[in-house]
């Protein structure tokens, strides 16, 4: 068994914490590595690094740092197998869709060579007598960020690259189930001619998280998990005085139509509620055909083709449609949720509680279930379940199906399926939900856009990666300049106005 490390000052280094994780093949149940869960001491000593690192990457001038976020892109994609690999044997997800973890990622990293441009500040010329003013983002210091399983290329990516190419130093605490690949990832970019120290992987739990929002020179923390951690992490950065922004779980929403092709509805619900075993923020999890006959005609369509899904390890390549879940854990509370939704009255259409993969017995596969007759009271419908359970809640007419999505208290994406422009538009306008799809099932915002849910889905002002990015990494300094040409004689006592 491999001890993994962390990667400060651009070193591998061994945890002294004594405390370490196991980190699982989902596929097999077996433990393939134990990573050390850092002390606030070991926190404590990357942030020195950092905080001595900075400056001088502070003052490097902004197309040499894009420099090496293009060199970083070719790297990428020379490694990206290799990163795709190491990502599906720790997360479980299949080939092609770990691939798309890192290519996501690596699209935050192009649209960040564009920093110089983002980076620029505004300049009034004659603003006054002799009075130029201008302004300049200046990068906040010694950044840190905080990252889910899920998308263990992707989300570092998000976070570190625009902090790296606004010129701060960045501290990046992966989640400890999968955290090869953003190890990977460090050492990629300091190939890319990334000095050492600017970014660091400081492996971990609580203990770590505590260290970083708990550090004075950390100046922001970027977090991206679920919710109540979202809230306690948002709550005691902020009262530490950081600039934080968190993003939480999500139950996405799917609103079918009438007039929807029930076929597109229906192929798009499969990719969108079952591919990596529904473990996205942005799955849908909810499908809300309006109207009785649209149900049925949506999940007579729906049960053929979650029965042909076909459940595997990623090495058997391109023929598996989804993995197994990330841990034991979560594969557990999947099946009591739906135990609980049955229990409750749900009509389970497709039951996938007795699913087993032969070979594979100790894996933590979910076989695919779809609920029919869901209500909001259910847990099943209130909780984030974050496996592949599609639950169906039939409604009276768009109106209600538009409320159901609105009064619930997540809001990170949404879709509607439907022909008609005019509902189309009405339901972009008056979602109440950060992201929309319009016959679009997972609507992730490309890279030079910005993703950020609303609700119990995101904490904080600024969204992830697009122009958000380079505010939440920089701030404004405002410079007021006036040459002696335009000074007149005396001191003036009332605040200065232009006339
Ligand atoms: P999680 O909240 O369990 O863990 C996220 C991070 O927080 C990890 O690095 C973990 O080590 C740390 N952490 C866990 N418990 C902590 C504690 N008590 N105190 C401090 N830190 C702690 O989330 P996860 O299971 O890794 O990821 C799945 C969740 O992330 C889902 O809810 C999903 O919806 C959400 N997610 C949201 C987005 C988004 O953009 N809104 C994107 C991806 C995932």
């Amino acid at each position: 068994m491999q001890d993994l490390y962390h990667y400060i000052d651009g070193t591998r280094t061994a945890g002294t914490s004594g405390r370490f994780a196991d980190v699982f093949n989902p596929a097999t149940g077996e433990v393939q590595a134990r990573v050390p869960l850092a002390s606030a001491a070991e926190m404590a000593r990357a942030v020195e690094v950092a905080a001595r690192a900075q400056p001088a990457w502070g003052a490097v001038n902004p197309q040499r740092r894009a420099r090496v976020m293009m060199r970083f892109v070719d790297l990428l994609n020379r490694d990206i197998d290799k990163l795709a690999e190491a990502l599906s044997r720790e997360h479980g997800k299949t080939l092609p869709d770990a691939a798309g973890d890192v290519q996501r990622g690596l699209e935050v990293v192009e649209y960040c060579i564009g920093a110089p441009q983002m980076l620029k500040g505004e300049f009034t010329d004659s603003a006054g007598p002799g009075i130029d003013m201008y302004s300049m983002r200046q990068p906040l210091g010694v950044t840190a960020g905080i990252t889910p399983f899920n998308f263990p290329a992707m989300i570092p990516m998000w976070m570190f690259a625009p902090a790296i190419a606004s010129g701060n130093a960045f501290i990046l605490k992966p989640s400890e189930r999968d955290p090869s690949v953003p190890l990977m990832l460090a050492e990629l970019i300091e190939e890319a001619g990334l000095p050492k120290g600017i970014l660091q992987v400081v492996n971990g739990d609580k203990e770590a998280v505590d260290a970083i929002i708990d550090h004075p020179v950390i100046q922001s923390i970027g977090f991206v998990g679920s919710t109540p951690i979202a809230e306690y992490i948002y709550g005691r950065g902020c009262s530490n005085g950081k600039r934080v922004q968190c993003f939480g779980g999500a139950k996405n929403h799917m609103i079918v139509m009438p007039d929807a092709d029930m076929d597109q509805a229906a192929d798009a619900l499969i990719g969108a509620g079952y591919g990596a075993a529904g473990e996205r923020c942005m799955a849908i999890s909810v499908a809300v055909p309006v109207g009785d006959e649209t149900a049925d005609r949506l999940i007579e369509k729906l049960v053929p083709r979650i029965e042909k899904l076909k459940v595997g390890p990623y090495t058997s390549g391109k023929d598996v449609d989804y993995g197994p879940v990330v841990t034991a854990a979560a594969k557990a509370n999947i099946l009591r949720l739906v135990e609980s939704g049955v229990a409750a009255g749900a009509k389970l259409v497709v039951d996938g509680r007795n699913f087993s993969l032969q070979g594979y017995e100790k894996g933590f596969f979910v076989g695919p279930h779809l609920f029919d007759h869901v209500t909001p009271d259910m847990e099943i419908y209130r909780k984030e379940i974050f496996g592949p359970v599609l639950s169906t809640v039939r409604a009276k007419s768009y109106e209600d199906a538009l409320k159901l999505a609105m009064d619930h208290e997540y809001g990170n994406g949404t879709a509607i399926f439907t022909r008609d422009g005019d509902t189309a538009r009405d339901f972009a306008s008056r979602i109440n939900i950060g992201m929309v799809g319009i016959n679009v099932p997972i609507p992730v915002p490309l890279a030079y856009h910005t993703f950020g849910g609303w609700k119990k889905s995101a904490f904080g002002d600024l969204n992830q990666h697009g122009p958000d990015a380079f505010r939440f990494y920089t701030r404004t300094k405002t410079i007021t300049s006036r040459w002696p040409s335009g000074i007149k004689e005396g001191s003036a006592f009332s605040i200065p106005v232009m006339e």
